[in-house]
């Protein structure tokens, strides 16, 4: 599966993938290997850019079948909601994280798993296809993430860094938190262990790692409590005057109100391999010819005052990134104009029941989906 950094292209893979939608229930857990993905959507590094979002991509599904028929796609798409909205109450999990990773050393073992050495057919192979491809299918995370927690027993954070370099969907809080759910860290007591028979059947028989896992190791131990914070969902109003938008790699999609100006920071932010910022990169610059934006380079506060210079702009709006470390940034920058951040409707609804485990979210979305397939 390959992804040029279009919107053109990810408008395109849902159109192809739709018919597969009512079958996806089915046939999602297999990984067929990556010349045969017609079962999963391939979406994630568009949605995770929001080169396409997630609600116009359950609008096209709801579009084409009854709720009930793709329940489970419209779930998977609200799993990657669940996890940021998570996220952005526990923004101490990422900076935990980041620091953890900062301590850890980098052993001959890590060496061997990285590079797809460790004689673990199936592994060795899953960790070449993400060097190569940028993605892996779900499952195949699930299990590659499992094997290196409790088979290959290195640091949970150096495989959740081993994606984020190479996945070009990589997502603070979709990978974190994932890699935290397989180690048991999410769910107390409750890890993912990946089992040689699981593998065998929904690999299609292309791998069978019998003997070679550990079945019966058990959850790590719990690291820290993290404190729950309160949500950041401020009212949003358009400013009066010029305004501009201002577009981050964190999301590639319009603003809420009319805007005068698009600058489009071409910075990715992301310590990633090529292949990730060749994504990005060809993310931002088709972002900004589709909005015949400015390219803003170098250090982001001198090119943000330059083009409201340039433009003589009043006001800046900008997507408020997510938890990671576009957050970070917006919260420093001074633009010499008030910026007004915003969040999506879709998050401002959805993230409010991210509290505690996916159940609470999942009981909102028969309504919820309901009142897009009114509305859409
Ligand atoms: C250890 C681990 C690490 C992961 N890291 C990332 C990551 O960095 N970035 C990322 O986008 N996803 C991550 N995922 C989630 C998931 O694996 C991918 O989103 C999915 O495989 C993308 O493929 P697809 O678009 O074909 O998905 P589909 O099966 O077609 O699903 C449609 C969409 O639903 C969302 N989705 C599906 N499954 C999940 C899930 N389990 N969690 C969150 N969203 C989901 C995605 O937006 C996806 O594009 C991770 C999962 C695991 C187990």
């Amino acid at each position: 599966m390959r992804f040029p950094p279009t919107r053109d292209t990810a408008i395109e893979r849902l159109e192809s993938f739709l018919p597969n939608a009512a079958k996806y229930a089915k046939l999602r857990n297999f990984d067929f290997g990556p010349a045969e993905r017609s079962n999963v959507s391939g979406l994630s590094p568009y949605l995770r850019t929001r080169l396409i979002t997630e609600d116009e991509v359950s609008r096209a599904v709801l579009g084409r079948f009854a709720a009930s028929s793709v329940d489970k796609f419209l779930q998977e798409v609200a799993w990657r909601t669940y996890w940021k909205g998570w996220l952005e109450m526990r923004p101490q999990v990422w900076d935990r994280y980041l620091s953890d990773l900062d301590g850890l050393d980098r052993s001959d073992d890590y060496d061997a798993a990285i590079a797809g050495r460790t004689g673990i057919d199936c592994f060795d192979s899953w960790a070449r296809e993400l060097v190569e491809h940028g993605y892996l299918h779900n499952h195949t995370r699930m299990w590659f993430a499992s094997i290196w927690v409790f088979t290959l027993r290195l640091p949970w954070q150096l495989g959740a860094d081993f994606f984020m370099r190479h996945l070009l969907d990589g997502d603070p809080a979709s990978n974190t938190l994932s890699w935290r759910w397989v180690a048991g860290l999410h769910t107390k007591g409750k890890h993912y262990l990946a089992r040689a028979s699981n593998i065998a059947k929904y690999t299609d028989g292309r791998f069978n790692p019998t003997g070679q896992l550990d079945e019966s190791a058990g959850p790590l131990p719990q690291d820290h409590e993290f404190e729950r914070m309160p949500l950041e969902l401020q009212d949003f109003s358009p400013p009066d005057g010029r305004i501009g938008h201002l577009v981050l790699a964190d999301d590639l999609a319009p603003p809420p109100c009319e805007v005068m100006s698009t600058g489009v920071a071409t910075e990715c932010l992301r310590e990633a391999a090529q292949p990730v910022h060749n994504f990005l990169r060809g993310a931002l610059e088709d972002t900004r010819q589709r909005y015949g934006g400015v390219a803003l380079t170098g250090d982001l506060g001198e090119a943000v005052q330059a083009w409201v210079a340039d433009e003589k702009l009043d006001a800046i709006v900008v997507a408020r990134p997510a938890v990671g470390p576009w957050r970070q940034v917006l919260d420093n920058l001074e633009a010499g104009v008030p910026v007004h951040p915003f969040v999506r409707e879709w998050d401002r609804k959805l993230w409010p029941s991210a509290t505690a485990g996916f159940f609470k979210l999942r009981k909102q979305l028969p309504k919820f989906f309901d009142s897009l397939a009114v509305s859409g």
